[in-house]
């Protein structure tokens, strides 16, 4: 038996070593192709290496091909699929350092080729300076480009979580730094008027932050890029760095005639098969940014392309063809990220989302701290919370804080798993110590403000 895999990172040799786990070389040949320089490498951590939080690129490594190799798995780099052939079972792979093509028989298949950032017609341009953020290749060539020369200017276009943290990263290389954002406030993941707090703290930080703002074009010389132009003016730039969101990058598995989902994602059933017209295409697997899963809360297709994901999905697929049984559930829309010292969260859905899947509903805003007032080094941090109206089943929560906020989203979106109303909350036998939270949890304030928000709507 032969596995190929396609994409060798987070989802592709999560799959690769649980499926070693199961079933030894004798038993099962892997095969995993990756056009990039790295594998198992964290895209997560590179705004922090930019930024010069992790010193060395190779700390983001998990495992090397070497490593990989010790357990029998045989990766090759620099080797991008170009095919897949689902009849002859087969796909041809390039080398990119010039060796030509090869093609290579398989029994099962995983499809982990990520996503592909979103690049409008504008920003298709044939200038050195414009980066999207997508690989450890990728942050390596910014890397490279901060170095070659003195950068000055940095624009950031698209303020969501890679965006943001783009922006501190550059911030702190001592960049002067514009973040434009077409909305009316950066971070669209959690509501306008958390928006607004995030809005307001990143402007205190020495980003200067350009809301309902379109860009246009980019302006370029002597192969580089110089400025953005944009509906408010044009504002130049030694570097540029796209953050305008990702889109799964299945256009290979859709040439070899694989379905997408509404999300532009492979559809998958709960064990990760990949789902076809007349069901699970036998022994075709996809995990990862490239797939679309659903939300347990609204029901809906959902592309949540995020690492802890990518991790999940892989571990899942690679159990199950190894010969096991396990199951990916969806997820709820639990994501965190920070710029500077100010920490975001969100789990389950905002009011949009929540509107949009048919949800009534109350809304409650708390201010709170994160230690007791008077310990030494509390911060203010805002939850709030929005509920089912009568029910009070939790339905989503948004944090914005200091140091130690962030985290909080999680026993939030334990609450929300488990289908918990804010009520019942409020009993939670959660933490105290004056270092450590108010005696009143912020939790349990906003569980309580939800209550009271929940029997008036009643
Ligand atoms: C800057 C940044 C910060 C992030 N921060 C967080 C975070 O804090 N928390 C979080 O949960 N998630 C975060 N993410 C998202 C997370 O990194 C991704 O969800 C995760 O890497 C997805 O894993 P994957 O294996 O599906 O795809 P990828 O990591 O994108 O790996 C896919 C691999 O496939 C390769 N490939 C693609 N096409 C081919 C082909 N045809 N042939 C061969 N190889 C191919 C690519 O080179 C790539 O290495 C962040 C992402 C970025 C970019």
């Amino acid at each position: 038996m032969k596995l190929v895999v396609v994409g060798a990172d987070a989802a592709g040799m999560s799959a690769a070593s649980q499926a070693r786990k199961r079933r030894g070389p004798d038993e099962l040949e892997i095969v995993a192709f990756e056009r990039g320089h790295f594998t198992s490498y964290s895209a997560c951590g590179i705004p922090y290496w930019i930024g010069g939080a992790v010193k060395d690129r190779d700390a983001l490594i998990a495992r090397t091909p070497a490593e990989f190799a010790q357990a029998g798995i045989d990766v090759h780099l620099r080797h991008e699929v170009t095919a897949i052939d689902l009849d002859r079972r087969e796909v041809v792979a390039r080398d990119l350092t010039g060796g030509g093509e090869r093609r290579e028989g398989f029994d099962e298949l995983v499809y982990a080729a990520g996503a592909v950032p979103v690049t409008p017609e504008w920003a298709r341009v044939d200038a050195a300076g414009v980066f999207g953020v997508q690989t450890l290749d990728d942050g390596t060539a910014i890397m490279e480009w901060l170095s070659s020369a003195e950068r000055r200017k940095a624009v950031v276009i698209g303020g969501g979580y890679i965006g943001v943290e783009m922006a501190e990263a550059m911030v702190r290389r001592g960049l002067d730094v514009t973040l434009v954002e077409k909305s009316a406030q950066p971070m669209s993941t959690v509501d306008p008027d958390m928006g607004r707090r995030v809005r307001d703290a990143i402007c205190g930080l020495g980003i200067e932050v350009r809301t309902d703002t379109h860009v246009t074009g980019l302006e370029t010389a002597d192969g580089r890029v110089r400025a953005v132009v944009t509906d408010d003016g044009t504002l130049p730039a030694d570097i540029v760095v796209l953050g305008l969101g990702v889109r799964p990058n299945t256009a290979l598995a859709a040439e070899a005639g694989l379905p997408l989902g509404p999300t532009g994602g492979l559809r998958t059933d709960l064990r990760m098969r990949v789902v076809g017209p007349d069901g699970p295409v036998p022994g075709v697997w996809a995990a990862g940014d490239c797939v679309q899963t659903v939300h347990r809360i609204s029901g809906r297709p959902l592309h949540a392309p995020l690492g802890t994901h990518a991790n999940k999905q892989g571990r899942v697929a690679g159990i199950n063809l190894g010969g096991g049984y396990a199951t990916f559930p969806g997820v709820i829309g639990t994501a965190v990220t920070k710029v500077c010292e100010l920490e975001v969260a969100r789990t389950g859905l905002t009011e949009k989302e929540a509107d949009q899947a048919g949800f009534a509903f109350v809304t409650s805003t708390v201010e709170s701290t994160s230690r007791a007032g008077y310990y030494p080094g509390a911060s203010e941090m805002t939850i709030k919370l929005i509920a089912e109206r009568r029910t009070g089943m939790l339905l989503g929560a948004q944090i914005v804080g200091r140091e130690e906020a962030a985290k909080r989203i999680d026993s939030l979106a334990i609450a929300i798993w488990n289908r918990m109303t804010v009520e019942e909350m409020t009993a939670l036998d959660l933490s105290y110590a004056p270092p450590f939270s108010p005696v009143w949890d912020p939790v349990l304030i906003a569980a309580r403000k939800a209550t009271d928000e929940v029997h008036a709507s009643r």
